[in-house]
């Protein structure tokens, strides 16, 4: 079904790199839009400007860009409901707080941050937590307890003052999650949150709120740490009596490992990244590695992501990002947190890499086999890719697993020689070596006949043979079908693989 009323919009603050979570939220976010023929929005939200982080902004861009997620409208892409950074909508804001406190939503609070600090002292000295509601109100520095005249004056002289939502008491709040369904809350657990602070800027409530009703907002689909906000979002809308949207709160990503939020602390502690791209803390020049840098495919990550709270009813684990637009459903988003496991992620890159075409891989390896100080063709580096792909999750793997195609041993492993070098070897491999000469055109098929036929005629140990072979070809007793190596070196490079190997193990056993 399209429907074009569909709005939805992920609403970063930028304050540092952007957490896999978030995401995952533009992801889900991205699927609604793209399953119902809606548009999808990015938001930059940095009314608090003491958070502010350089470059995270960019950072945010860029790494939706790596991992194929596109908005319609936002930051970067402009749109007819901009400017999409709240810094740039300043001017937006103080009517609209000015209008509650007028309708009597809200109210001037005079309370000094000193005044404030002291009662909670207070409070905490008597083991009691201070919390500016219904109750304290009526004590404190307000337009609710100062007459008009006296509030006036203040706010005449310049006096520093915040708007704050005058939360009203003992109202049961209903509220609908699209996936929690119904939710209800006492307002009497609520405070008077801040709207709009002494230096002239909403908080992100207020922010929030006019922004996802003048961007016509349908569905707000967020973390579940926005939870607990929703009451008030939900009374905000309400006191400006403007129809609200949607809601859905996401599952939280929880460690592998225990419970509790994924944290840049479990990767760092367990080994994987937890953000899209490497980061480079702008204050401290710490450096936290990224998926990207850590060798997964942007398919493979986004459809990792996807399965991390979502599924599709059935067995499938595999989806392209078309396929997911398709199989997506907030119906089917679950309530429960969803545990990160790392070797499950490198598995989905592992179901990626080995559906990449050989040729693909041999480019991406290129480079680590000119740093290795190996000049090779890639059509033969094609050749050795196909054969061990399947052993890798990473392209950074694939050379430790193939790099003998393109260098004879420089030593020869301890164990395997113990293990199969034995009295007849040295004889036998000399043997074998004019064995190869022969061999016409040196195919994999036609060396092993050649080889297989010598072996019966002198009735040797197949097994034997080969493993001494394998060693003096790749220096180890590891690597794909023994032939299919033998014709991938060559014939000229695997007689001399022999000669060398009977020259440093001969000489080494006799
Ligand atoms: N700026 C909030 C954040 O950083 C947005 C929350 C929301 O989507 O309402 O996650």
């Amino acid at each position: 079904m399209s429907n074009s009323n569909i709005r939805v919009r992920f609403a970063p603050s930028p304050t540092g790199p952007l957490h896999i979570g978030g995401v995952r939220t533009a992801l889900y976010n991205y699927l609604f839009a793209r399953k119902n023929g809606g548009k999808f929005i990015l938001r930059i939200e940095d009314t608090d400007q003491t958070r502010l982080v350089s470059g995270a902004e960019k950072y945010i861009i860029d790494s939706f860009k790596w991992c194929g997620i596109e908005f319609d409208e936002g930051v970067a892409s402009g749109g007819d409901y901009g400017p999409y950074r709240q810094s740039d909508r300043k001017h937006i804001y103080p009517a609209y707080a000015e209008e509650l406190v007028k309708s009597g939503h809200a109210y001037y609070a005079f309370d000094t941050p000193d005044e404030l600090n002291k009662i909670r002292t207070d409070y905490e000295l008597q083991k009691l937590t201070f919390v500016y509601n219904a109750v304290a109100r009526k004590k404190l520095r307000n337009s609710l307890t100062l007459t008009e005249e006296e509030t006036n004056k203040l706010l005449e002289s310049g006096e520093p003052y915040v708007i704050r939502f005058c939360m009203p008491e003992n109202k049961i709040v209903v509220m609908n999650d699209m996936i929690r369904g119904k939710v209800e809350v006492n307002t009497s657990a609520l405070d008077d949150k801040v709207l709009f602070k002494s230096d002239g800027m909403p908080t992100y409530h207020l922010a929030n709120i006019v922004d996802d009703h003048l961007m016509e907002i349908s569905h707000v689909i967020r973390g579940e740490e926005w939870l607990p906000s929703l009451p008030l979002h939900v009374l905000l809308y309400e006191a400006f009596n403007w129809e609200k949207p949607e809601f859905a709160h996401l599952p939280l990503l929880l460690k592998p490992d225990g419970n509790g939020k994924l944290s840049k602390r479990d990767g760092d502690r367990l080994g994987f990244p937890v953000f899209p791209l490497e980061w480079k803390d702008p204050k401290t020049g710490n450096i936290s590695t990224g998926f990207r840098e850590e060798g997964y495919f942007a398919d493979a990550f986004i459809n990792l992501l996807a399965m991390l709270g979502w599924n599709p009813g059935d067995e499938r684990e595999l989806f392209s990002m078309e396929e997911l637009t398709e199989a997506f459903s907030i119906e089917r988003v679950g309530k429960s947190g969803a545990k990160f496991d790392p070797v499950k992620a490198a598995w989905f890159n592992h179901q990626y890499l080995i559906r990449v075409d050989n040729e693909t891989l041999a480019g991406l390896l290129m480079p680590i086999a000119i740093k290795n100080g190996v000049l090779v063709e890639k059509e033969q580096l094609s050749i050795a890719v196909g054969m061990v792909k399947e052993r890798v999750n990473f392209v950074s793997e694939l050379w430790d697993h193939l790099d003998f195609f393109f260098k004879q041993p420089e030593n020869y492993d301890h164990k395997s020689v113990k293990k199969c070098w034995k009295e007849g070897s040295y004889n036998q491999m000399a043997e074998l070596k004019d064995v190869l000469l022969e061999v016409d055109d040196f195919t994999a098929e036609n060396t092993e006949k050649a080889v297989k036929k010598w072996i019966e005629n002198n009735e040797y140990k197949t097994g034997a043979v080969m493993n001494a072979f394998r060693l003096l070809l790749v220096g180890e007793l590891k690597g794909p079908h023994l032939f299919d190596i033998v014709a991938l070196i060559g014939q000229e490079a695997s007689v001399e693989r022999i000669e060398q190997g009977l020259h440093e193990i001969g000489r080494i056993e006799n």
